[in-house]
């Protein structure tokens, strides 16, 4: 559980990066032998980090591990961040803080409404989080300048502040740490090499680390980016930048790491999964969370994790990957959480819109009971 195999790898970098064991590593890995026999892709494989925690699992809590240690090392004493109505990134960043002690606030913005979204929200209430709506994108940042300040927190010093998704050059580095962790569990006879790896673009932190580390390693994985946010937040030059700038992060901490260049051209970016935008779910997304659930007992949701391996299934249909070895890398969390009061009115009334009516029927979750944390 403590060991970090980048640090194996480079051990330079353990003295100067600090990080806490949020987490339950290595996830596992398995080969999708129902799901890849549906497709026509026998060599499928899932990596698990749905399980990266019994508190929140999903893509998160490797970024945090990075980010809050920095905050603790800081001395911070709470933490801000910010994302949409339903995020992830914000439910998981209140959870594993308040573990450590330190509360938080989160900002806000509106979103295609959803179930998943009214849970959120209530879970993110009961961390004791205050919750700000922020009413438009653009006021973001005078909102962010604003919890800085730490009125809230009545103590002198400024909050931590974690940006959309988590995704910055730190917290990038605990995907490069990932890419290792896999290679680790392909020497160790786990699964093949991959070809491919699908993963879902969103703040692209996930895919940037992934990306990176796979070069460091030496594999000859290709990421391959499923874009779940506009052109304007998930392209191949942005990709480009984030490696860029965790690479100069990691080789300033530790020169021994090769400074690597990606050029926005090497990258793969599937654009046509995203349908009317963020959060807006797709048939062809739906129709993917049913054939995992079905094949193989695993939750996937309409935001992120459908919309990729719909990717994934439709580049086997298209582009001929049958004999390919793909690795499907599942970011959503898939620890059961339910709020303990469902009592909406003690959100801030801007939110309270999310309850009215029924959510979409496609977006309807699994009945109680139903297959949880699949296997
Ligand atoms: C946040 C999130 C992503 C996107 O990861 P990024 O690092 O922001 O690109 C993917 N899947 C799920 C389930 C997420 O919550």
């Amino acid at each position: 559980m403590l060991r970090y195999p980048l640090f194996e790898a480079y051990p330079g970098l353990a003295a100067r990066l600090p990080r806490l064991a949020l987490g339950l590593f290595p996830t596992p890995v398995a080969r999708l032998e129902r799901a890849g026999e549906l497709l026509g892709a026998p060599e499928l494989f899932v990596k698990r980090d749905d399980l990266s925690s019994p508190v929140y699992g999903g893509n998160k809590v490797r970024k945090l591990e990075l980010l809050l240690a920095q905050a603790l090392r800081q001395g911070k004493r709470s933490v801000v961040t910010a994302g949409a109505a339903g995020s992830n990134h914000v439910l998981a960043t209140l959870l594993h803080a308040r573990r450590l002690g330190l509360p938080g606030e989160a900002l806000l913005l509106d979103q295609p409404p959803a179930a998943y979204v009214r849970r959120n929200l209530l879970l993110d209430l009961e961390t004791g989080a205050r919750l700000v709506h922020v009413p438009s994108a653009a006021l973001l940042p005078p909102y962010i300048a604003w919890s800085m300040r730490g009125r809230f927190l009545g103590g002198l010093d400024r909050p931590f502040f974690i940006t959309l998704g988590g995704s910055n050059p730190l917290s990038c580095i605990g995907y490069v740490n990932a890419a290792f962790e896999l290679k680790e569990q392909v020497e160790a006879g786990l699964l093949p090499e991959p070809d491919f790896l699908f993963v879902a673009l969103g703040t692209l932190g996930t895919a940037s680390g992934l990306e990176l580390g796979l070069r460091l390693a030496g594999m000859r994985t290709r990421v391959v980016g499923v874009a779940v946010v506009g052109r304007w937040a998930c392209n191949a030059r942005r990709w480009a930048g984030m490696i860029q700038r965790t690479a100069c992060l990691l080789h300033g901490l530790d020169p021994s790491v090769p400074l690597i260049k990606v050029e926005p051209g090497e990258l793969e970016v599937v654009h046509e999964m995203l349908g009317a935008g963020y959060a807006h779910f797709t048939e062809e997304g739906m129709e993917a969370v049913r054939l995992m659930r079905e094949a193989e007992g695993i939750e996937l949701d309409g935001t992120y994790t459908g919309k990729t391996f719909a990717g994934l299934a439709r580049m086997v249909r298209e582009t001929g990957l049958q004999g390919k070895r793909l690795l499907y890398w599942h970011t959503l969390n898939s620890v059961k959480l339910q709020p303990r009061k469902a009592d909406h009115r003690l959100l801030p009334a801007p939110f309270h819109r999310y309850f009215d009516g029924r959510p979409r029927e496609a977006d309807e979750e699994m009945p109680e009971g139903g297959m949880g944390q699949g296997r």
